[in-house]
């Protein structure tokens, strides 16, 4: 490792070696590097990282730092003033940064390259984690788009450039030796209570799991995906979501990855379809950046005179599983035990949330800001604004998901039902999605809670207060 005056590359939510714009410039230069990474809650304020994303920060820096041969440096605190306080020590003369989304991040930023300009220190910004540039897409007007399938058929795949091939992995780092003790362990990231077992049981975090799992994906989940990736239980979904949230990998190796397949004409619309999925997430990001009150403000405003329920009770039931709706407690119960839940479930939790107990979104994507792995600013909260009816190109507020039916349908079986909810384990495939149904006798033996709400009725009562605004 190098002792001279070094440049800093400053990683956020790119926490890879390979195809990493910022790094490889970086390392072009030619100058000896500083990796570093700061816990910046304060900035951050009500967007801190949940306690499950926090768990994952560990696992996911731990790694990183054994790659960088144990010289990633962690802070903690304000980023502005740690990063100037870093540079007067080490005598740095340039930080090189991917950009971020999330609009605490873009503020702050704008400060932090300011305030080092003014100290001659040069501030160096790529793009590396959307496959296109969000400021790039527009409407032929030079306005946003506000619905997928322009934006990702006309602004992204037609009049963009083709995603950028993903860039190899510096060889032979020149590394700054900051010889001090700022080890991942100072950031005070893992929880006092071992709740996350399920959670390290289930996941290999870090750069090299994402490209396991990518590799695994495209060879055994991507064929048949289009269909699959609806069912639950079977396998598949990439479950990249958490690699791609903390940039573990990029979606460019994501999006290549997947087209390696692309000889073979039986998977083409297998490939179409889980593109356009990552076109989603582009989108997410896309508004995130041209609607920065994404998280808090509905982006209709006509649901600001939406009157939503305050019962905590029923909000208690959704977030422990305990709703009596099978395929709702087991999509709760999978997100504690694993940090994650299967996209057509999250629709279904969402939507009893949001309409069969007329909660608000936000209490739904607070909760899953805590308790998902890949909780994104972005992601959440676009998919919440969509399943509320209240975002952009959202779903229709007539659109209520039925639990039973979903659950008949997506998971025929119950054997995603059985998985979570042990208390069913036994029940037949007629009755797994209604367990009020069977027989009395077996019913009470069953330790398992009555549905909290009617279906019928909660339906209404969404439908006429949707009709009111
Ligand atoms: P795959 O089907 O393998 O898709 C590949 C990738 O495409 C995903 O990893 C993800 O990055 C992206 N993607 C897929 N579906 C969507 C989608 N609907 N919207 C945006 N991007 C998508 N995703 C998050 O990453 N973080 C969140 O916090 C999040 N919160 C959600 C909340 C709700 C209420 C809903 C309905 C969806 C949410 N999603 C979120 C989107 C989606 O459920 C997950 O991205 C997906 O389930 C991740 O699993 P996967 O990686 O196996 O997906």
């Amino acid at each position: 490792m190098d002792t001279q005056s070094p440049i800093i590359c400053w990683f956020r939510q790119d926490l890879r070696l390979g195809d990493n714009p910022a790094l490889v410039a970086a390392h072009r230069t030619g100058r000896a590097i500083l990796p570093l990474y700061v816990l910046d809650d304060e900035s951050a304020e009500q967007w801190a990282m949940g306690g499950a994303s926090r768990w994952w920060l560990h696992q996911s820096l731990g790694a990183l730092d054994r790659r960088l041969d144990g010289a990633l440096c962690c802070l903690k605190g304000r980023a502005d003033l740690l990063l100037l306080k870093l540079v007067r020590e080490t005598g740095a003369t340039a930080v090189y940064v991917n950009r971020c989304n999330e609009p605490w991040r873009i503020v702050r930023d704008a400060r932090i390259a300011a305030a080092l300009a003014a100290d001659g220190i040069s501030w160096h910004e790529f793009h590396g984690s959307t496959l296109f540039d969000p400021e790039r897409v527009v409407k032929a007007d030079g306005e946003p788009y506000r619905v997928f399938t322009p934006f990702y058929r006309r602004g992204c795949l037609q009049q963009s450039e083709p995603p950028r091939e993903p860039l190899p992995r510096p060889r032979s780092l020149r590394l700054h030796d900051h010889g001090r003790g700022f080890s991942v362990d100072n950031l005070g990231l893992m929880p006092t209570i071992a709740w996350y077992r399920g959670m390290a049981n289930e996941w290999e975090v870090g750069e090299q799991g994402a490209l396991r799992r990518l590799d695994r994906f495209v060879e055994s989940g991507l064929p048949g995906y289009k269909e699959g990736r609806n069912f639950p239980a079977r396998r598949h979904v990439s479950r990249l979501s958490p690699h791609l949230h903390f940039g573990e990998i990029s979606p460019n190796q994501v999006w290549y990855g997947a087209l390696q397949r692309s000889g073979d004409i039986r998977l083409e619309a297998d490939i179409e379809s889980f593109l356009s999925e990552l076109g989603w997430r582009e989108f997410s990001h896309y508004l995130l950046r041209h609607w920065p009150t994404l998280p808090e403000r509905n982006l209709q405003t006509k649901f600001d005179r939406f009157s939503w329920a305050t019962d905590a009770h029923d909000l208690a039931a959704w977030q422990s599983g305990r709703t009596g709706y099978p395929i709702i407690d087991a999509g709760m119960r999978e997100l504690w035990q694993t940090g994650y839940m299967h996209n057509r479930v999250r629709m279904i939790v969402g939507s009893f949330l949001v309409k069969n107990l007329l909660l608000d979104w936000r209490l739904g994507q607070a909760w899953f800001w805590d308790t998902l792995v890949d909780a994104d600013l972005a992601n959440n909260s676009a998919s919440w604004q969509w399943v509320a009816g209240c975002g952009a190109d959202a779903a229709p507020y007539f659109r209520i998901f039925n639990p039973v039916t979903q659950g008949q349908k997506f998971d025929p079986d119950g054997s995603y039902v059985r998985r979570f909810v042990p208390e069913l384990a036994e029940l037949a495939a007629e009755v797994v999605h209604r367990p009020w149904s069977g027989p009395a006798s077996e019913r009470r033996a069953l330790d398992y809670p009555e549905p909290i709400v009617d279906l019928r009725q909660s339906r209404e009562r969404a439908l006429a207060v949707f009709r009111e605004i």
